[in-house]
């Protein structure tokens, strides 16, 4: 199994890390991992994507706010001669650093602690692809795929990859996409990788 991401379970975001592929999610029962390549990645349009992204923007924000709230406190307040107030600000503006570099460890260590944030799962097996977010899962035939769209955000470190789909499957998923993350290089091998699957589904149905 050719892999790419973090492979959480796609249903509750549990991290399946050291667990095998096919074994039952141990938290929610979801099924375990199957097909020939396996690739997770981050929702493109779900609210809980945006919410995240908007929590940890405010977990940057909130502290550096305080910090600069404390900071003009500290030189206008009555009570800048008061010793024990003096140290309590000190010991919050201590807090604020710490909560910064609390959020800014967090961010190196999200891929490695709590729950995953690629919810998105595609399965590729020889025919069809399995695309499983949250609890949905469609399948989509790869003779469907008339396209793999891939645009590399290069700010972002992330390639954002769409499944464009004919037939059937665009009633019945839309277009599915996700974001890429990893190494960029590790990124363009996987859409090299998930196009080579898409053209052979359309070689097997001529
Ligand atoms: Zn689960």
């Amino acid at each position: 199994m050719v892999t790419h991401g973090e492979l959480p379970c796609p249903a509750c975001g549990y991290q399946r890390r050291g667990i095998p592929h096919d074994t039952a999610c141990p938290e929610c029962g979801a099924r375990g991992l199957s097909g020939d390549l396996v690739v997770s990645g981050t929702p493109t349009e779900t609210p809980e994507a945006k919410l995240a992204e908007r929590v940890h923007s405010l977990s940057h924000l909130v502290p550096a706010v305080l910090i600069l709230i404390l900071a003009i406190a500290w030189e206008v307040s009555p009570f800048g001669l008061d010793r024990m107030f003096t140290r309590v600000r000190a010991l919050l503006m201590l807090a604020a650093i710490a909560i910064m570099v609390y959020a800014w460890i967090r961010r190196r260590r999200r891929n490695t602690t709590g729950l995953s944030l690629e919810r998105c799962v595609w399965e590729f097996e020889p025919d069809a692809v399995v695309v499983r977010e949250y609890a949905k899962e469609t399948r989509i035939p790869l003779r469907d795929i008339t396209e793999v769209s891939a645009q590399i955000d290069f700010v972002k470190r992330r390639t954002r990859v769409t499944l464009v789909t004919a037939g059937a499957s665009l009633g019945a998923v839309g277009l599915p996409s996700l974001f890429l993350g990893g190494p960029l290089d590790a990124q363009r091998a996987i859409v090299e990788g998930i196009r080579q699957r898409a053209s052979r589904g359309h070689a097997q149905a001529r």
